[in-house]
């Protein structure tokens, strides 16, 4: 029996990237999955049926703007009236929006409203679903930039710490009530997200890593897959770096 059976899961940004290679992973571990993305259908249809053949799940997605409140609830609406819980919640949805301090005006809210306010609010709406089986798991995909501050990503960074501040804080408040909050940090990954890193950034990676390459989207995914099985049910308000071993600390 794969640990997941029996599971319902929400992974927000399904459609590409990282939050694809968790939906496949949650899906392969037998979990029932839904996934929500921002503007492309096409994409999140594709995903849909490409994880239908690899795995045999179905897997359904829903077009939901998480920084807009209407949407988030609609979200879970669905998903608990389509599957009948949420009890894994994968905060994955996230961009950057770079620029100097002295300069950002309107790239600070925008970015914490998606990559710590919108987790913090889906939180809460599934919270309560969980508390109701007495079984959850929250997992964030926060970021390094969160340790190694980078020039340009002053709100990044700060939304990105926030992420485990936030993952601290709900673990002490529901692990006794069965549900475990943590957040994975990725190195850097190839996706539509780094697309414009330029040669300097990409040399530094391989050259610095423990691990001389690339993480891939998969490593985060089966760190993940992981942390929402039961086997991972002592881990909790805990960040890991899922790195090639960039950041050493
Ligand atoms: P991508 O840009 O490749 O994918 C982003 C996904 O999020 C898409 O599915 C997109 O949907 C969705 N999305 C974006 N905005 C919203 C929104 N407002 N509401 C709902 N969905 C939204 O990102 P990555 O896979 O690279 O990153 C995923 C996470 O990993 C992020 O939190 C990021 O900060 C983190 N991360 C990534 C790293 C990397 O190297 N790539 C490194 C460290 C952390 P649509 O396509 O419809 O817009």
């Amino acid at each position: 029996m794969a640990e997941l059976q029996g599971k319902v899961a929400l992974v927000t940004g399904g459609s590409r990237g990282i939050g694809r290679a968790i939906v496949s992973a949650l899906s392969e571990a037998d979990a029932d999955v839904a996934f929500c993305y921002r503007q492309n259908a096409d994409a999140a249809a594709a995903v849909c049926a490409e994880i239908r053949e690899e795995t045999g799940k179905n897997v359904f997605s829903i077009a939901a703007d998480i920084t807009n409140p209407e949407d988030r609830k609609r979200l879970v609406d669905e998903v608990r009236e389509r599957l009948g819980a949420v009890d894994v919640l994968v905060n994955n949805a996230g961009t950057t929006d770079d620029g100097l301090a002295v300069r950002m005006t309107d790239a600070w809210e925008r970015l914490l409203d998606l990559d710590l306010t919108a987790p913090f609010r889906l939180s809460q709406l599934v919270i309560p679903l969980m508390l109701k089986h007495s079984w959850g798991r929250i997992i964030n995909i926060g970021s390094i930039a969160s340790r190694v501050g980078l020039p340009g990503q002053v709100n990044y960074s700060a939304a990105k710490a926030g992420l485990e501040g936030m993952t601290r804080s709900l673990a002490q408040e529901y692990g006794k009530r069965g549900i475990t909050v943590n957040t994975v940090n990725p190195g850097f990954i190839e996706t539509d997200l780094t697309e414009a890193v330029d040669d300097f950034v990409r040399r530094y990676v391989t050259e610095h890593s423990s691990i001389g390459r690339y993480v891939t989207p998969e490593a985060i995914a089966s760190t993940v897959r992981f942390l929402a099985s039961n086997a991972a049910w002592a881990l909790t308000g805990q960040t890991i770096n899922v790195d090639g071993g960039l950041v050493k600390l």
